[in-house]
């Protein structure tokens, strides 16, 4: 069996050696001293001024949202993971769907301006399999109307945009360090902002609202997570370097052995660093999609319809969203993690060139 994804595990000697310390200490968690290693280190990592470790990326957007006092409505994609849309309306607040550029799979920023209403406060736009969106042309437009922008980097660890990281820009960027993610602390998210006073208030959020034990500085939730989440983070950094060297390989030799497969791939944003975490694929038709789903499926191999259904077609949100309806219905993601074979990768390009050809 192939997995579509496989999630990264190291050694078990170097995680065990950080749950001595935490034995030998007895602080479990409550911002102890590895969260606040990982912090410092994945500070230097991805070269960003501030961020705040999270219990995960569901819990950053909701706290990004809260944080920025969004209210009305909020423009945002509806090619993306359900999380990004459901913390909108989790938050009160109504999300807009404008469609997605059919060759960037990010949302359209010729698309926003018609969307935008007097009751519209911010634009919260995902960086869609780690492409970063036209930021430029969001920031301006986010600027010329005073709307808030949020960034879901979910997918986007690593990579940068005009030669910073990709998690500079908005007012807050978010993003989720899940297991099935590049870069994962089993559960864990982050948001950044380069503003101190947002970074503040949402540091109060991440804690109940605590400023010291009796005392409380505005309503919060619990954000926070563990030393074991924090220790896991730090003993995959020390491999992101090998880990996107591999990634990079792999989705190359992708590249190479499927030229001859019928199917349009994501167009990369310019002037980015990319990070290769997934390998999306659409198809000419759904037809043929779902039949390459199932000769992959039937030789056991896993696939995603990802992402699919197109969010627009949540009960709770409507929306005419025609090219990210059709991406969504043609799209799939084929396997790529760090420990897939080339033998692995030949014999899916082989089952994939095979249904396209019968
Ligand atoms: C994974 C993901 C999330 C949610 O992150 P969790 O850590 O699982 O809560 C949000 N947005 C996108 C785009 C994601 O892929």
């Amino acid at each position: 069996m192939i997995p579509v994804t496989k999630p990264f595990l190291p050694t078990q000697d170097e995680y065990q050696a950080y749950l001595n310390g935490i034995w030998s200490r007895n602080w479990l968690t409550n911002n102890g001293p590895l969260v606040n290693e990982l912090e410092l280190k994945l500070k230097e990592y991805l070269g960003v001024n501030h961020l705040l470790y999270l219990g995960n990326g569901t819990i950053a957007i909701q706290i990004a949202i809260k944080a920025l006092e969004l209210r009305g409505e909020i423009i945002t994609t509806p090619f993306s993971y359900v999380a990004t849309t459901s913390s909108i309306v989790w938050e009160g607040c109504s999300p807009v769907f404008v469609d997605i550029d059919e060759n960037t799979f990010n949302i359209d920023p010729k698309k926003i301006e018609l969307a935008i209403t007097a009751n519209t406060s911010a634009i919260l736009a995902t960086h869609c399999f780690g492409n970063p969106c036209d930021i430029a042309a969001i920031d301006e437009i986010a600027r010329k109307h005073s709307l808030k922008v949020i960034f879901d980097g979910a997918h986007s660890f690593g990579t940068s945009y005009e030669n910073k990281s990709v998690f500079e820009y908005g007012d807050i960027t978010t993003t989720s360090f899940h297991a099935t993610k590049l870069f994962h602390t089993i559960e864990g998210g982050a948001v950044f902002t380069t503003k101190p006073d947002i970074l503040k208030k949402m540091a109060f959020m991440r804690n109940f609202g605590h400023d010291g034990p009796e005392k409380f500085n505005g309503i919060g939730i619990n954000g926070k997570n563990s030393e074991f989440h924090a220790a896991m983070g730090l003993v995959n950094l020390r491999y992101m370097d090998e880990i996107f060297a591999v990634r990079k390989r792999q989705f190359l030799y992708y590249d190479k052995i499927l030229k001859n497969l019928r199917v349009r791939k994501q167009k990369l944003n310019k002037d980015i660093v990319y990070n290769y975490a997934y390998y999306p694929i659409v198809f000419e038709s759904e037809e043929l999609a779902l039949s390459s789903l199932r000769e992959l499926e039937i030789n056991g191999i896993g696939v995603r319809r990802y992402f699919y259904p197109s969010l627009s077609s949540l009960d709770y949100t409507d929306g005419h969203t025609p090219v990210s309806d059709s991406i969504s219905s043609r799209i799939l993601c084929i396997p790529i993690y760090h420990t897939l074979s080339q033998e692995e990768q030949d014999m899916i390009a082989r089952l994939l060139l095979r249904t396209q050809n019968n």
